[in-house]
């Protein structure tokens, strides 16, 4: 729900915080992440991370998110499915050129990220190409695994 999307670039740094908080919480878990299995947790995690950062975010459940980078803004909203920034058609008054009802993900990603503060060069990282092979896994288990330097499963 685009309403619901905009409330939480507005509350960027908050949210923000909170993923901070959780991966922290996640990365201690890490350990029993690997006697039990990563695999096997996926599809819950990815479950869940479905229903919250689909309503927080309308999340396209890439597998590959970068909402802590883009203002917590999912780039995946983009019609045009861009991570690195806008096409250059984005409307004298910000919104996008083929959605002329919704403002550009990377405006309100750009705003998004000044509220989150630091690292402003978050936003300047060059995203690697959507994996489509990852879209409906969880973003969460792999983030945790990169913290902590396991290998992919
Ligand atoms: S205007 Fe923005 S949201 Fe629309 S297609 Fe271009 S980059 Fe994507």
């Amino acid at each position: 729900m685009k309403r619901v999307r905009y409330w939480s670039v507005k509350n960027a740094r908050g949210l923000h915080w909170a993923y901070q908080g959780l991966e922290a919480c996640l990365a201690v878990l890490h350990p029993i992440f690997m006697r039990l299995g990563y695999r096997r947790l996926d599809r819950g995690f990815a479950a869940v991370e479905k229903l919250l950062k689909g309503f927080l975010f309308d999340s396209q459940s890439c597998g590959q998110c970068t909402l802590s980078e883009t203002g917590m803004a999912c780039p995946m909203n983009c019609p045009k499915s861009l991570r690195n920034g806008p096409c250059g058609g984005v409307r004298a008054n910000g919104n996008c050129e083929i959605e002329p009802d919704m403002v550009c993900v990377w405006v309100t990603s750009w705003q998004g990220s000044q509220r989150i503060g630091s690292p402003v060069s978050a936003i300047q990282v060059i995203q690697t190409p959507v994996d489509v092979r990852l879209k409906g896994s969880s973003a969460w288990l792999r983030a945790v695994r990169k913290r902590m330097g396991a290998s992919e499963i």
